[in-house]
């Protein structure tokens, strides 16, 4: 970059740093740097269009362009240069704008005098923010050196806009994070909570964007980039004991902290008067916008390390660290964009409740949230961005909306609402110690899901009969190192003294698919629910089922002991599975050790497959669990992590229930228990529906034994399975709404 625009822009830079720093407030600030932008880059007309919302675009200040058209011109999203350069968010440089394509003329500001303009888009982060757009009379194209000044001051600019430099007396922007915002996203886990926002990864803010002293901004981004190749070095020599594959990412990762295109790109922008923290912020906006664009799986992977690494040395640089848990407030709710199991599990149950941006109802971090029973709000689109740690939420797990800041009037009547609940909860609590027992005097055993010693309590407290489903893969996520059979077998033991006589179905590790224990190799899998996961990791490499298999055979104690092996797709890798058994029993024997006084080795059937197994199998397994989450996504060939294509099919689909139907015909047949933990064994009208086909065990948060129960005894199953085949004889595609309409009458 030639010194003479190096000046230009510090010195742009500068006049722009008095004009923030002048008593000024507002609109009259914006102005005052509309003005000298125009000044410094000898153009006619300079001005800053900023979102109102995501699709409108304002005239929020203009030097040279009619005044009465301020607050009045709007344009949106992609209409106009101006809109294109805020879709596009790239530089819209032309020299003939009327002849450009996409042109669009708004006569009240008076732009068609001109003939040149150049739009930069104002972003912070990969967030649009607005358009900063130069014009002159003259054809004139900018030069890159041009541009890259006016880049400059737009990062600047944004960094502003995002502070709330521009809100105030006329302004009529609002500041940002302050005002209430209400967030639709969908239900991942009912209930309503109040709290306050805790962001899994808070945001860095930088309030020092312009610097005149370049000399120590460079001295600090040099110093930082060192602390930062020695963390990732050390995060290297810490990984060398762990395993090949991710040393091949941290070195990826290392080739990037040392690369020196990054580094110069940044020491230029500092030259030209940005802070350090500025300067890699912009490198940051940078490589999100290019990911927010980029299809190419390589070429994201690498723009993640980029941005992940500018978040850490953003954080070295402020000195913002990440989120300390010690730090949560009374009432955390947690705010993140996704987040996996383990992470999640190591916030502990203290969390009120969770909304994510991304996330999926049928992913595990979602299973983690029922069980702990606090409300979960998922696609809760740009509230990452909105949110700030300790701001006043509200969140209705039951329609699926937070409030974010809200107002009196949405606050009373979230009161109401959680009156309603801890009603509800008494109601539930009322009937604890009764059966579940319906009208036509059926009873179904209710049972509970659990994964974690802190669930046991719920035992007790939800009035479940025993636990259906231990999920043991949940001990192995949260650490970051392999458990030993010694702990395992302790922790086995502690969960049976809990639930004290109660019965105990453990299910052996279910790792792969979205379950990646940090200390095993990642399985690069282009689909790794339907890869080498769960028994199939299992039986072919036998090492840890061996270990999980000792450790629970231990625990038992010489008392009764239930296990069943995840996603069994064969009769063969049951057996298989089973002899695994049989060789731990033989060493336990060996030992003198003593043995359960009852071994019950049950299948779970999640794939269609195993309910047209061969007679034998429905023989020899002692009972079968129906694990409906993943058995639903491969009977309708859609992932249940993935919203879009999960929500269209239903559990009440009459091609489902007529799936579950032969089950049930098989195991009565044979005589085999059979039980449902998916989650949809939690939903009242799911859960009846499943009764009134012939489920007799269902197994599922503890949250939901309260509910479930409730609806079933104040049902004839009979009249439900009536109502059922009614619907189907009509054609009907799903049940639901027949069995819905019907219930309004019934409770
Ligand atoms: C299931 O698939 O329904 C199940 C209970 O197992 P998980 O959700 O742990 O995969
Ligand atoms: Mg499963």
């Amino acid at each position: 970059m030639p010194d003479r625009t190096e000046t230009e822009s510090r010195k742009l830079l500068g006049r722009l740093r008095e004009a923030l720093a002048s008593d000024n407030e507002g609109q009259a600030r914006l102005d005052e740097v509309v003005k000298l932008i125009a000044d410094s880059m000898e153009t006619e007309v300079c001005s800053i269009y900023l979102f109102r919302d995501p699709e409108t675009l304002e005239l929020c200040a203009t030097q040279g362009l009619q005044a009465e058209a301020v607050h009045q011109t709007r344009m949106r999203l992609g209409e106009g240069l101006v809109g294109l350069t805020a879709r596009t968010r790239t530089v819209v440089n032309t020299a003939d704008a009327p002849a450009a394509k996409g042109f669009r003329y708004m006569p009240e500001t008076g732009e068609e005098r001109y003939s040149s303009f150049c739009g930069i888009p104002i972003q912070r982060l990969g967030d649009a923010l607005g358009v900063l757009v130069v014009q002159s009379k003259a054809a004139r194209q900018f030069t890159p050196d041009e541009v890259y000044a006016l880049e400059i001051v737009a990062m600047v600019i944004a960094e502003m806009t995002e502070l709330g430099a521009f809100v105030g007396e006329g302004a009529a922007l609002s500041a940002h994070h302050q005002q209430p915002v209400l967030f639709r996203g969908s239900v991942a886990q009912e209930g309503v909570s109040e709290g306050q926002v805790f962001l899994h990864e808070p945001r860095v803010v930088v309030t020092n964007p312009i610097s005149d002293d370049p000399d120590t901004e460079l001295a600090r981004l040099r110093d930082a980039v060192e602390t930062l190749r020695s963390s990732v070095d050390s995060m290297l020599s810490g990984a060398r004991s762990v395993d090949a594959d991710q040393i091949q990412v941290l070195e990826a990762y290392r080739m990037f902290a040392n690369s020196s295109s990054w580094i110069k790109r940044m020491q230029a922008d500092v030259a030209n008067g940005l802070s350090a923290e500025a300067a890699v912020e912009k490198e940051q906006s940078l490589a999100r916008s290019r990911l927010s664009k980029s299809a190419d799986p390589y070429l994201r992977e690498r723009l993640h390390d980029l941005d992940d690494l500018s978040n850490r040395l953003l954080r070295i640089l402020t000195g913002q660290g990440a989120a300390a848990r010690a730090d949560m407030p009374d009432n955390p709710i947690l705010v993140a964009r996704n987040i996996g199991p383990g992470e999640l599990l190591e916030y502990g149950k203290r969390l009120k409740g969770i909304v994510l941006e991304e996330g999926s109802v049928g992913s595990h971090a979602t299973i983690v949230a029922r069980a702990w029973a606090i409300p979960l709000v998922i696609n809760a689109k740009g509230i990452t961005r909105e949110a700030l740690n300790g701001d006043t939420i509200l969140i209705d797990g039951e329609q699926g909306i937070a409030h974010l800041r809200p107002d009196d009037t949405v606050h009373a009547a979230f009161q109401d609402k959680i009156a309603m609940q801890t009603r509800a909860q008494e109601r539930y609590a009322s009937i604890r110690d009764q059966p579940a027992q319906a009208k036509c005097g059926t009873v179904i055993s209710l049972q509970m899901n659990a994964g974690l010693m802190a669930d046991l309590p719920s035992l007790h407290g939800s009035g479940a009969e025993g636990v259906g489903l231990f999920r043991t893969e949940l001990q192995f996520l949260i650490r970051n190192q392999m458990p030993r059979r010694g702990e395992l077998s302790a922790l086995y033991s502690r969960v049976l003294t809990a639930a004290d006589g109660k019965r105990v179905a453990f299910r052996t590790l279910d790792i792969g698919s979205d379950k990646v224990l940090p200390y095993m190799k990642p399985n690069d899998e282009p689909n790794p629910a339907m890869g080498w996961r769960a028994i199939r990791v299992g039986l072919d490499k036998p090492g840890v089922l061996r270990m999980q298999l000792q450790a629970l055979l231990r625990a038992a104690n010489g008392g009764p002991l239930t296990v069943m092996f995840p996603f069994i797709t064969q009769i063969n890798e049951f057996r298989a599975a089973k002899a695994e058994m049989g060789k731990a029993i033989d060493r336990e024997t060996k030992l003198g050790h003593a043995l359960p006084s009852k071994l019950e080795i049950g299948a779970m059937l999640e794939t269609p497959s195993l309910a047209f197994a061969p007679d034998a199998f429905f023989e020899e397994v002692d009972f079968i669990s129906i694990g409906g989450n993943d058995l639903k996504q491969f009977f309708f060939a859609a992932d249940r992590e993935n919203e879009r294509v999960r929500k269209r099919y239903d559990t009440l689909d009459i091609s489902f229930l007529s799936f579950l139907e032969q089950v049930i015909a098989r195991c009565n047949a044979t005589g085999t228990p059979l039980s449902f933990c998916g989650e949809d064994a939690g939903r009242p009208v799911e859960a009846l529906c499943f009764a009134a086909l012939g489920l007799r065990t269902l197994s599922m948060c503890p949250a939901s034994v309260g509910p479930v129960k409730h609806l079933l005894r104040r049902v004839d199953l009979n009249e439900v399975k009536t109502v059922m085949d009614d619907a189907i004889a009509k054609g009907d595609q799903s049940v639901r709404r027949a069995v819905a309409d019907w219930l309004v009458y019934q409770v």
